[in-house]
């Protein structure tokens, strides 16, 4: 159904029979303020199921709330799709949590059909449930921001019409906001200007938390009293803003969503994450990943894969990325240029409106066209310095140097891609090498080993890039962690750094580069067995492991007060 005039439309789900808990994210209880044990309860398995909807008394048809569904558009692959929604999302309320303050809309996905399901069915798949359920909160567990997911229900009686006929399953999840680039760019296609300023207007002050806390450049760190946000805070130098830029709110607000997208799309980089679908109804004002479909996770390194089969021109390959999001900030801008560009008084009449001047008019357009090329600008430069600053991170480094970039990461990245070395794998095993294992060059060589997966893949010329490489880091690491006593110390020459330091070191690199990561064939794995093997511990222990990524092990240690039994056999080869 086409709706015009409105950005939603409320629904209700349908009733689900004998819906089945199979798991619960314990950290997303947590921040929605929820103890553990309410997920034991009815109320909770019955509300999860979009069965019974919170603050709705169905006797009088009355309540606080009633449940809703987005409406949006989006450019899919370039082209503008026209009027989309949430086809098969449906939100049941907003809810804050007491401890932090922090406001979530909750919604079910797979609930059933919705004014904009068009000719689709409205419902999930277990096999997709179960891919967003653990990705989710294994993006956000990882420090990315990401929409979350809370709870996943299967419909036992349910068959769901794909390829074969599959179960179904509805899975609860939650995000500040779920307002994607999609929305604004269907009110501008609409010529709805009113609706434009009254949703600009909406997203600044009450998703972001009011004017005054967007900064009024991508170089002003904020008042951190003002926005509890862990993703603020590249350093101030790192990032040149433009000087003199004569803007109002709304490019503020723009500014502040490209750098929030700019460095989310740094550490998808720097992580090896790639979403697959970067269509702008899948591009979060927010800056979260956001709709999981065909994602993956880099195993081998190659920066022109995608995990989207049907993604022909590599649009959405990990290489391509940051480009889709730039593609995105663009529509992005033209759909608030009118906003922007009407300068300081953002009340001013803009060229739209009839009986301006075509002085007045040249004024808005050109205003609009300079924020948009700036604020490109500065997406590009706060996407690269997150994604330098996490691999700086992820190599060991304290400190940034302008050459490591084309001395230390690029040569990494070309090695990897040459030997098809795994990406994830290969940090985690340069966390556990301590400093003095590799100080010479046979040294170097017998450990180059433990960077291959596989004695087949193995081969000595290989072997011999991973060891060249391994001295250039080294020499890093040493010149970045080792102190002036430690220097000449050790008569291999070269430095050294204390076995204190590197102990230090080696810890750092644990906490951010992760043991375990959902590959798509552990999703796989983990699907197939609860579909098929009719298993349910598998999920939980899956997420379990999504939830504290930078372990070394898991089984048989206490998290949260609750010690975790886990299953050996099945960490090791996860
Ligand atoms: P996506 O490719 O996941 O971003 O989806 C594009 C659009 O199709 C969105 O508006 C979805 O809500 C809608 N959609 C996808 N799958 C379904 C489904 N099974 N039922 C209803 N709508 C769907
Ligand atoms: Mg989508
Ligand atoms: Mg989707």
């Amino acid at each position: 159904r086409q709706v015009r005039g409105a950005l939603f439309t409320w629904v209700r789900p349908e009733t689900q029979k004998d819906p089945e808990l199979l798991a619960v994210s314990p950290a997303a209880m947590r921040d929605l303020g929820l103890a553990l044990s309410e997920a034991e309860t009815e109320e909770f398995k019955e509300t999860v199921a979009g069965n019974k909807i919170q603050g709705w008394d169905s006797k009088t048809l009355s309540g606080p709330g009633y449940p809703w569904a987005q409406c949006y558009g989006g450019y899919q692959f370039g082209d503008w799709a026209g009027q989309l929604g949430d086809g098969r999302a449906i939100s049941l309320f907003e809810a804050t949590n007491p401890h932090t303050g922090v406001r979530y809309e909750v919604q079910l996905k797979g609930a059933g059909i919705t004014p904009y399901s068009r000719f689709a069915d409205g419902k999930a798949v277990l096999r997709s449930s179960i891919r967003e359920f653990v990705v989710s909160e294994a993006l956000h567990a990882l420090g990315i921001p990401s929409t979350r997911a809370l709870a996943i229900s299967l419909l036992p009686h349910s068959q769901v019409r794909r390829e074969r006929i599959e179960p179904g399953a509805i899975v609860v999840r939650f995000a500040q906001s779920w307002l994607r680039f999609g929305t604004f760019d269907l009110l501008r296609a609409r010529h709805d200007r009113a609706n434009l300023r009254l949703l600009a207007t909406y997203v600044a002050e009450d998703v972001f938390g009011g004017w005054e806390t967007l900064p009024g450049r991508l170089d002003d760190p904020g008042d951190p009293s003002k926005t509890p946000d862990p993703q603020r805070g590249i350093p101030k130098d790192e990032i040149q803003g433009p000087a003199g830029a004569e803007e109002n709110r709304f490019a503020r607000l723009y500014r502040e969503i490209a750098r929030r997208n700019a460095l989310t799309v740094g550490k998808w980089q720097a992580y090896g994450f790639m979403n697959g679908v970067l269509n702008t109804d899948n591009t979060s004002i927010l800056g979260l990943s956001l709709d999981f479909g065909p994602f993956a996770f880099m195993d081998n390194f190659d920066p022109s894969y995608t995990p989207n089969h049907d993604d022909h021109f590599l649009r959405y390959s990990y290489r391509t990325q940051p480009s889709a999001i730039y593609w995105n900030l663009v529509r992005l801008g033209e759909d608030l240029a009118e906003l922007f560009g009407a300068g300081p008084d953002v009340d001013s009449p803009t060229f739209i409106d009839k009986g301006v001047s075509k002085e007045a008019e040249a004024g808005v357009i050109a205003r609009a066209e300079k924020i948009i090329e700036q604020t490109g600008e500065e997406f590009k430069s706060v996407f690269l310095a997150e994604y330098k600053r996490c691999m700086t991170q992820r190599l060991g480094l304290r400190t940034q140097k302008p050459t490591d970039f084309d001395e230390l990461m690029s040569p990494l990245l070309d090695t990897m891609q040459e030997l098809e070395l795994d990406f994830h794998l290969f940090f985690r095993r340069l966390s556990a090498l301590r400093l003095s294992a590799v100080s010479t060059p046979e040294d170097r060589l017998a450990h180059a080993n433990r960077f291959f997966h596989g004695e087949e893949a193995v081969t000595e010329a290989g072997k011999q890039r991973v060891a060249e490489w391994l001295a250039r880091w080294r020499e890093r690491v040493v010149a970045d962690w080792g102190t002036l006593e430690d220097w000449g110390s050790n008569s291999s020459g070269g430095g050294a750094v204390s076995d204190a330091a590197d102990a230090e070191r080696m810890a750092a690199m644990k906490r951010v580069n992760p043991n375990f990561v959902p590959r798509g064939w552990i999703l796989d794995e983990v699907i197939q067995r609860v579909e098929k093997g009719g298993e349910r511990e598998v999920l939980k222990r899956a997420m379990h492991l999504a939830l504290h990524p930078f372990e070394d092990s898991w089984a048989g240690r206490e998290f949260d007060g609750v010690v975790y039994e886990g299953d050996k056999e099945e960490e090791a080869r996860w």
